[in-house]
């Protein structure tokens, strides 16, 4: 082993097990929360009218009275000062995918000159942070470089690293959402409103409804000292070279198996920081690859979720780093070796707590169920080439479709219980008016008869990236690394427009004299059988199900920058324009980032590969090549008659490692020339296809011959820790 990768391999294996793991950990009950300015928190440190006034906006959604910005803003000085905070942030996401802070003193020079601590209302609700450098798709020109951001009420601000974080949302000086939270927010607001209109025929108690998330975190953790002897997994998150190890997930023996002591104390720690922040983790595994690993909490609502996501993975990175690692959140930092998602449980809850996609125990009950899961299906339908394009990036590209997770074609899978409902109801159901009999004998048969509780009736198919799981959809085609808010807003308004649509459907039928209970079946049959191309049952993995789909009709879009393309489909833009999600300038936007987005990513590791390949690489190609040649040539000198048989194995070698360097250095030079040429081009969507497909294939190309040599090349000089020594943590 080459002497830097030993020294590398040796301080990772010398790591013990950390402290974490001690038994004196407070009680969770006890530390959730402590660092949220909670309702609790706001009772005890604001007035009672201030506080009602506050939980009212929060309640209704609406933005914070500024007459009572002040008292909130002082309440929560008050708090987070004797907290030990001595700053104060807004905290907003970005469309960058990361999130963002400015921090600022609560210090400040009164007008006598003395210090004081303040932090009044102006600053809770309208801060502009200095932000010129954030994506902003062209909306905010950078001589009015200016944003603005202001407390979302709906999510609590919190204290992390003495620093008081305020949730907010992030828009240009004229008004445009930068940020992912401003069309979240306008989407949940679409989805209340269509759902509570829909639930006037079953609940008149509705009054609100949410939609609720539960995500699953996939991650992999990778010893600090061999990550950083990898400056591929530095600098872009993942490697770029590396042949497969001997063994890795053949067995399946890490999912579900015991988790190393190493990381135990790494996931207690983050796990005992999470609930002081009040993010409901619940359960951790080992994953099915090697060094990966899964959390979840306790499902939320999908505004405090999401920002709860982008908050655990910084979390976690700080802690990992901490327990001497580096967490990847990349979706395939291995190749050969499965990545990660990040699965989006998604529901919608009134504010009675009911479950919309939860069946109930009458007949009225599940026609309530039937009618949301069927208009959420037919939903997904109308816009699953948006779904795609909600979720694409440059490195979630890498795990779609490679036969580990969902295909990059939508379906929605429900299992045999409720496709058989379906079917029925297709079948018995007409245009015709339903005799009394007739009525009472679907409520009784069909209706009445779905199994209250599903969770176990659904058989868990893995395959399909839209799968009913009993009492909520699970979309799993949302990468690991991504910011759930960006399919979040999707499938709300997508929902939203279907309920909506549905709606009117139904009062139409209403109005010719028809009872509602049956208008409401009528019109589900229909949508039934209008988005019966999205339903599919079978192993969404194979090869018949690509052709199935395409015969239907249904989109099948693999690569990134064709799926950005749906953010300019015209029933995209009608969708988020009608509901004022976005406005067409914003969607124009955000198309144009996420293709920024995409060729810098392709961009940093053209170069990253372009470097390695020639310094590092190629070098010790050629180092190992004069070995052999003193060797042959010793031979040579020794055995003049045989040498050519005896140094066969080494002169072949000879000619194997030089076709290998040639071929890299012709791809490394072809590679750069194609990037030259795709940099003079000005517009970033012209030039994202050019980084597609001139610079993008060479990654893989020059990755060939690099895993090539590196099983040709004595391994004692192989510069970089390989597959087998980084894919193990003990
Ligand atoms: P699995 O790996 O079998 O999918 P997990 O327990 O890892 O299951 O994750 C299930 C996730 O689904 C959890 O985050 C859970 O909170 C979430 N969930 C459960 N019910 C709902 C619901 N009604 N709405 C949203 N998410 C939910
Ligand atoms: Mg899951």
């Amino acid at each position: 082993m080459a002497k830097q990768r030993f020294t590398a391999f040796n301080e990772a294996l010398n790591r013990a097990p950390l402290e974490y793991n001690g038994h004196n950990h407070p009680k969770y009950s006890e530390v959730f929360g402590i660092n949220v300015f909670d309702r609790d928190k706001m009772r005890c440190y604001l007035s009672a009218d201030a506080y009602e006034s506050l939980i009212t906006s929060i309640d209704e959604g609406r933005r914070i009275d500024r007459k009572i910005a002040n008292q909130v803003a002082a309440a929560m000085k008050a708090w987070a000062m004797e907290q030990g905070a001595t700053h104060y942030t807004h905290w907003f996401q970005p469309l960058n995918g990361a999130t963002a802070e400015k921090h600022d003193a609560f210090l400040s020079i009164d007008k006598d000159g003395k210090a004081i601590e303040q932090f009044k209302g102006e600053m809770l609700v309208q801060q502009e942070p200095d932000a010129s450098s954030f994506p902003s798709g062209g909306i905010r020109n950078t001589f009015e470089a200016r944003g603005y951001s202001a407390w979302d009420p709906s999510s609590p601000a919190f204290i992390l690293d003495q620093t008081l974080c305020i949730p907010t949302v992030f828009v240009s000086y004229t008004g445009e959402a930068l940020d992912f939270k401003t069309p979240l927010l306008k989407s949940l607001t679409a989805l209340d409103k269509a759902a509570v209109s829909v639930l006037e025929y079953f609940d008149k108690d509705a009054k609100k409804v949410f939609a609720t998330l539960g995500w699953e975190q996939e991650y992999f953790l990778v010893d600090e000292a061999l990550y950083n002897a990898r400056p591929d997994l530095a600098l872009c998150g993942r490697t770029l070279m590396g042949h497969a190890a001997a063994k890795d997930q053949q067995l399946e023996d890490h999912y579900f198996g015991s988790i190393p002591a190493r990381v135990t104390a790494f996931m207690r720690h983050f796990e005992l920081e999470a609930y002081k922040l009040g993010i409901p983790v619940k359960t951790r595994h080992n994953e099915v690859a090697p060094n990966q690993f899964e959390c979840a909490p306790i499902f939320e609502e999908a505004n405090l979720a999401v920002d709860h996501n982008q908050l655990i993975m910084s979390l976690m990175d700080r802690v990992a780093r901490q327990h001497n690692f580096r967490i990847l959140f990349h979706e395939k930092p291995f190749k050969g070796v499965n990545g990660s998602g990040k699965h989006n449980n998604w529901s919608m809850m009134t504010n009675m707590g009911v479950n919309l996609l939860s069946p109930g125990k009458t007949p009225k009950n599940n026609l309530q169920f039937l009618t949301f899961l069927i208009n959420t299906m037919k939903a997904v339908q109308n816009h699953s080439a948006l779904l795609i394009g909600s979720i694409a990036s440059e490195s979630n590209s890498h795990r779609l479709g490679a036969h580990e997770a969902p295909p990059a074609i939508m379906s929605v899978f429900i299992g045999k219980t409720l496709s058989a409902v379906l079917d029925e109801l297709e079948e018995r159901v007409s245009d015709q008016k339903m005799t009394p009999d007739e009525k009472t004998e679907l409520k009784l048969d069909i209706i009445g008869k779905i199994p209250e509780i599903l969770l176990d009736n659904t058989d868990r198919n893995r395959t399909s990236p839209f799968a009913f799981t009993g009492n909520r959809f699970e979309f799993r085609a949302v990468g690991s690394s991504g910011s759930c808010a960006s399919p979040m807003i999707v499938i709300n308004t997508a929902v939203a427009e279907q309920l909506n649509a549905f709606k009117s459907e139904v009062e139409k039928i209403i109005a010719k004299g028809i009872k509602k209970d049956e208008a409401i079946i009528q019109c589900l049959r229909k949508v039934i059988i209008e988005s019966k191309k999205i339903r599919f049952e079978g192993n969404g993995y194979s090869q018949d199900w690509i052709d199935e789909a395409e015969r239907r009709g249904l989109p099948n879009i693999q690569n990134p920058i064709e799926a950005f393309k749906t953010f300019l489909h015209k029933s995209s833009i009608d969708l988020l324009t009608e509901n004022a999600v976005l406005t067409k300038r914003e969607l124009e936007a955000r198309y144009e980032i996420r293709n920024e987005i995409f060729l810098k990513k392709v961009q940093i590791e053209a170069r990253v590969i372009g470097d390695l390949a020639i310094n590092h690489i190629i070098p010790t190609a050629i180092a190992y090549q004069n070995v052999l040649i003193s060797n042959v040539k010793g031979l040579k000198d020794l055995f003049p008659k045989e040498y050519e048989q005896m140094g066969d194995h080494q002169i072949t070698l000879l000619h194997e490692i030089s076709e290998h360097i040639h071929q890299i250095r012709k791809q490394v030079d072809e590679m750069i020339d194609s990037r030259k040429e795709a940099n003079l081009v000005e517009n970033v969507v012209e030039r994202a296809r050019l980084y597609s497909e001139n610079v993008r294939p060479h990654i893989e190309s020059i990755r060939y011959h690099i895993d090539k040599l590196e099983m040709i090349v004595d391994d004692e000089m192989w510069p970089l820790p390989k597959y087998r020594e980084i894919l193990f943590v003990r």
